[in-house]
């Protein structure tokens, strides 16, 4: 079995959300997890340099709340605890500053750490990935306490808890591993590879706020209520999966994790301490323990509306057939003319060589879909909502 603490909070409030921690900390004796001299880095995401409204990002409450609450273990915040992340595009400091995150660290005293830089890390021979670029900040840190979103995410149907260690890859340097890692089953391998090597001690994940539809960047924010905390990444990514009514069962990612054997899949196998942080100062009122299928219930999201991923058989039949489900079959990135500004970017993020799309003349990017892996780092990236996945049959360009 392994434990999930998921405090209910309606809204970002720093106090409630870091006693709710405290509980947490408490029940599950997380404090054991660090000593006073470690270096400690915390790993929000920062995916772009967007506002906290817009649920892209790890709020920088939840993120100050945290702070807080290591802070109390004798952690110094000026010499021990750094924070950082790559985006996608911008630079970290643009995007520190516009998600609300350098104000909290600063707050708090939180050393910025060097994402824009990395060294190539060399893998096990036996493993999966051969090498990786970590950034600097990374490498430098004793322990990590990774502090992700949840969304929902074209590729990958979620991200949350496990996919937020990609961040640990500077800048475009990322968008290149998914030319490497193109097909999902892979991608998630690599993932569980760099989560085993990273070793994260503790998985924050800020699910206040969520984000559904047209995920990670430009989908919907979405009312949930929820601050999760455990030492399984893939556990607390399963509880928030089984909240918005996804079928882990039948997500590729989720199945690979199963395969690999990381981490709790099985809901059975997962057992829940919800904190009720609007009640804290009754200790006993404010917890309710079971396992995950009992207390679901009155836990879950209706109508949620999740990502438009490909079923599992499909993924294997695209490997099968290659090209000719590429273009007649997959689902695909299309851009809106109307809503598209012509920036660039997603032409910029594609990893493939050549690209699978290309601009003239500041026009609107056009696709060549038969080389398209469909990573969605395009769709990923595009500052303007431009760009949605559709069926062959759903889109005009
Ligand atoms: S990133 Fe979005 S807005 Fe920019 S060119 Fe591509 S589709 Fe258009
Ligand atoms: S066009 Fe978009 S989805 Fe296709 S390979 Fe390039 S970035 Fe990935």
């Amino acid at each position: 079995m392994t434990t999930v603490c998921l405090i209910k909070v309606q809204e970002y409030n720093k106090q409630k959300i870091a006693n709710g921690l405290r509980l947490a900390w408490q029940k599950q004796n997380y404090a054991a997890l660090f000593s006073s001299s470690e270096k400690i880095l915390l790993k929000p995401n920062m995916l772009s340099a967007v506002t906290p409204d817009l649920a892209v990002t790890t709020n920088p409450v939840v993120f100050g709340a945290l702070a807080e609450v290591l802070a109390d273990q004798n952690i110094n915040p000026h010499l021990l605890l750094s924070y950082g992340d790559s985006p996608a595009h911008e630079s970290m400091a643009k995007a520190a500053r516009i998600t609300g995150l350098e104000a909290m660290a600063n707050d708090y005293g939180l050393i910025s750490a060097d994402f824009d830089n990395g060294v190539e890390v060399q893998f096990p021979a036996d493993s999966f990935i051969k090498h990786l670029n970590i950034a600097n900040g990374v490498l430098a840190a004793d322990g990590i306490v990774s502090v992700s979103k949840f969304k929902t995410h074209a590729l990958t149907g979620i991200t949350g808890a496990v996919k937020n260690q990609y961040g640990v890859i500077p800048g475009l340097k990322k968008a290149r591993f998914h030319a490497v890692y193109s097909d999902v089953r892979a991608f998630a391998r690599m993932l569980v590879e760099l989560n085993r090597y990273l070793k994260p001690r503790l998985y924050v994940m800020d699910a206040v706020t969520i984000m559904e539809g047209n995920g990670p960047r430009n989908g919907t924010p979405r009312s949930a209520g929820y601050v999760l905390v455990g030492t399984d990444p893939v556990a607390v990514d399963t509880v928030m999966a089984a909240i918005t009514g996804h079928n882990t069962n039948k997500m590729p990612l989720f199945q690979l994790f199963k395969q690999t054997g990381f981490g709790e899949v099985d809901q059975e196998k997962i057992d829940l301490i919800v904190i009720d942080a609007n009640s804290i100062s009754d200790n006993e009122g404010a917890i309710k323990e079971g396992a995950l299928p009992q207390l679901l219930p009155e836990l879950e999201i209706e109508d949620f509306i999740q990502a438009k991923t490909e079923k599992s058989w499909m993924t294997t039949a695209t490997r099968i057939s290659g090209n000719f489900s590429r273009r007649f079959i997959l689902q695909r990135p299309v851009i809106d003319a109307k809503t598209c500004i012509r920036c660039g970017q997603c032409v910029t993020s594609c990893p493939l060589e050549p690209k699978a799309l290309h601009q003239e003349n500041r026009d609107v990017p056009k696709y060549r879909y038969d080389l398209c892996i469909r990573c969605f780092c395009c769709q990923e990236i595009c500052p303007a909502a431009a760009i949605s996945v559709r069926k062959p049959w759903q889109s005009s360009r």
